[in-house]
């Protein structure tokens, strides 16, 4: 579903963030990042939906090129994948249900969606992600009302909304207690499993990866320094 092959990125002011990248991902994979502050796992997880372009290589999703992509190409790739990132990244005065019906723009005409106007149907998906979450009684309540943890699920909601093929979230549960965390990591994996969406998770505690992951990634100085089951990545630091 996701292929890096030879993936060099460097950032204009010379640093290397990612140091020659071969990795396949297949589809429905629960794979965990691993690395310290500063290893990479960020500027991997960007290369993927072209947040940033890197430097030479190419990635593929779903077979398709990123990295060679043009405009159109690239939203269309863009729409399949959804991003959660540690901040949330919500509109705070907006209600839940406007967040997450936003995971529908890439489906509409920009003149549709500039007025706010989604179909019905469109609606009932994004009522339906919030169910998935267990938060579809909070649709109504505007986003900076909710506590962390519910404002990821938001998130998490939004990124269904897409019906994406690939989730990647950055540090999701960086900024959540240890309960909240628990319950945004159950609810990524069970999306995981109960809709095949592959999902790529970067976190930097290695006890939370090995609960939830079926494979590590382990990444330092941008360059993949263990690749395999968790059954394996008792020295994956
Ligand atoms: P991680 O997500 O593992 O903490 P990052 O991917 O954020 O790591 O960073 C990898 C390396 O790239 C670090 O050395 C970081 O300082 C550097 N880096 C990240 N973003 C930029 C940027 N915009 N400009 C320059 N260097 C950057
Ligand atoms: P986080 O680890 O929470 O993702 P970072 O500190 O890695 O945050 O990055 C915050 C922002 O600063 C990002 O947009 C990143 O691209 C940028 N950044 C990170 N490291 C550098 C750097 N060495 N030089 C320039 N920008 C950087």
């Amino acid at each position: 579903m996701i292929e890096f092959k030879n993936v060099i990125k460097q950032y204009p002011n010379g640093t290397i963030g990612l140091n020659n990248i071969n990795l396949t991902i297949k589809e429905g994979e629960f794979v965990v990042i691993v690395g310290l502050s500063g290893a990479g796992k960020s500027t991997l997880l960007r290369s993927i939906n072209r947040l940033h372009d890197i430097s030479a290589g190419e990635i593929l999703v779903d077979g398709k090129s990123v990295t060679r992509a043009n405009g159109k190409q690239l939203r269309r790739i863009r729409r399949d994948i959804g991003m959660i990132f540690q901040s949330f990244n919500l509109v705070k005065r907006a209600t839940v249900l406007r967040n997450v019906l936003s995971g529908r723009v890439g489906y509409h005409s920009t003149f549709s969606t500039m007025f706010g106007y989604f179909p019905k149907e469109d609606h009932e998906i994004s009522l339906d992600a919030l169910s998935r979450v267990n938060i579809r009684e909070k649709a109504f309540t505007r986003a900076d009302q909710l506590s962390g943890g519910q404002q990821q699920r938001v998130s998490i909601a939004r990124a269904l909304a897409q019906q994406p093929k690939v989730i990647l979230a950055d540090e999701p549960v960086a900024s959540l207690d240890p309960l909240t965390t628990r319950q945004v990591m159950d609810d990524l994996q069970r999306i995981n499993r109960d809709l095949k969406i592959t999902t790529i998770v970067n976190l930097h505690f290695i006890d939370l990866a090995r609960e939830y992951a079926t494979r590590i990634i382990g990444l330092r100085a941008g360059e993949v320094v263990f690749d395999g089951p968790v059954s394996e990545a008792t020295d994956a630091k």
